[in-house]
């Protein structure tokens, strides 16, 4: 069995390697000249640790990742308490998300990476399917997964019309600097005034990742690092003492990301019969619950569990749909309770809500 992977993102190398280890040849087409991954953190929950430890991984992360919590305050420092919910429903690993892509990358095997490859088509026949590539090379395979991102060309030809559409209003600000010195002594998260949200967290080696997100945000104007600034400026009433402000001011401008927000519309079917999607091909949600590399991740390890070097792929494939599109409908409603919370309160319990659902078995949940 013969898998190629369209993309060399987080969830097409973990999907990669899920492969890999259930004893299938894998090919990943990367259309970029180098592996690139945006040099921000990454917040991994305990389904995508439980992945990677079973593919064998799970050290290698937790060594570039530091524990954390996702408890919110407000603005006036406050904790905002879901007493509702265990603490486990709130811890998460924040790993460098190049160094991430580092590791996934030596575990699959450089050699298993063609890099500047571009996704152009394919041509799915009964016992294969032939994937055309933009540099007008060939490549036949037993099944081709399509694991690349929101804009997602695979989806194009899989399931047409459904192109990834702007969550309106959603931006997001971020970085990675270095170590700031001990005055920064706890990690922060703050639900705010006109939709804003942000924080600051300390990463294993002891730089800091900060955030800042806004819904139903005005376009923005200015440098980068004034348009963060202005939304932060919602996140420090009293209590919260002007620690975003100073780690924003003491960054660089061109070391900031901003994103605008780019989702992917409920699709009717993820796969045919030897053609599948995965990651944010298949499932762009919005960032706000910090969680669709980790549901991706999930995707990633399915594939891995239900494509067999002998199986057949069409069934497997199907089996692979009908437990995703469930889950990802429900993820989206969560998601939604969340965005659209009417106080900070409730957007924390919802949040919790959310990661309790995620990680947690059906038969052990406290809260649905
Ligand atoms: C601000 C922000 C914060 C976030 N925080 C978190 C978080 O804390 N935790 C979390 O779990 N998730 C988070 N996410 C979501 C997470 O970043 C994504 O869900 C995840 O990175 C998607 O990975 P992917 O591999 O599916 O797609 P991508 O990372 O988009 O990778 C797709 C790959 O495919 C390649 N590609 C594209 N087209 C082609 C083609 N035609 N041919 C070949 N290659 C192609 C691209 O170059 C790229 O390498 C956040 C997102 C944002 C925007």
């Amino acid at each position: 069995m013969r898998a190629v992977v369209i993309g060399g993102g987080i969830v097409g190398l973990t999907t990669g390697l899920a492969l890999r280890r259930a004893g299938i040849e894998v090919a990943i087409h990367e259309h970029a000249p180098e592996l690139r991954a945006a040099g921000a953190g990454l917040g991994l929950w305990a389904n995508a640790l439980a992945v990677f430890d079973d593919l064998g991984v799970g050290e290698q992360v937790r060594a570039i990742g530091k524990p954390g919590e996702m408890y919110f305050h407000d603005a006036a420092g406050r904790l905002l308490e879901t007493p509702e919910f265990g603490v486990e429903d709130h811890r998460f690993l924040l790993v460098h998300r190049a160094k991430l892509t580092d590791l996934l990358a030596d575990a699959v095997g450089r050699d298993n990476i063609r890099l500047a490859t571009g996704f152009a088509a394919y041509e799915e026949h009964a016992d294969h399917v032939t994937v055309r590539s933009a540099e007008g090379g060939e490549d036949n395979a037993d099944v081709l997964v399509g694991a690349d991102g929101a804009y997602s060309a695979v989806r194009a030809q899989l399931v047409p019309g459904t192109p990834a559409e702007e969550h309106a209003g959603h931006h997001a600000w971020r970085a990675v600097i270095p170590d700031p010195g001990p005055t920064l002594t706890e990690d922060r998260l703050i639900l705010g005034a006109h939709g804003c949200r942000g924080g600051y967290v300390r990463t294993y080696d002891g730089s800091v990742y900060w955030l800042v997100n806004q819904f139903t945000a005005p376009e923005p104007t200015g440098t980068l690092k004034q348009q963060a600034l202005e939304r932060a400026a919602h996140l420090e009433a009293a209590g919260n003492h002007g620690v975003l402000t100073e780690l924003i001011a003491a960054t660089p401008e061109d070391r900031i990301l901003h994103n605008r927000i780019m989702l992917v519309p409920p699709l009717p079917r993820w796969a045919s019969g030897r053609v599948v999607l995965a990651g944010d091909a298949a499932h762009a949600m919005s960032p706000h619950i910090t969680a669709g590399a980790t549901l991706g991740i999930e995707d990633a390890a399915l594939l891995g569990r239900l494509l067999t070097p002998a199986g057949d792929v069409p069934a497997a494939l199907a089996a692979y749909e009908a437990d995703r599109i469930p889950r990802y409908a429900h993820a989206a409603e969560l998601s939604a309770a969340v965005e659209h919370a009417p106080t900070p309160r409730e957007f924390a319990r919802h949040y919790a809500a959310f990661s309790h659902w995620m990680i947690t078995p059906p038969a052990n949940r406290v809260r649905t």
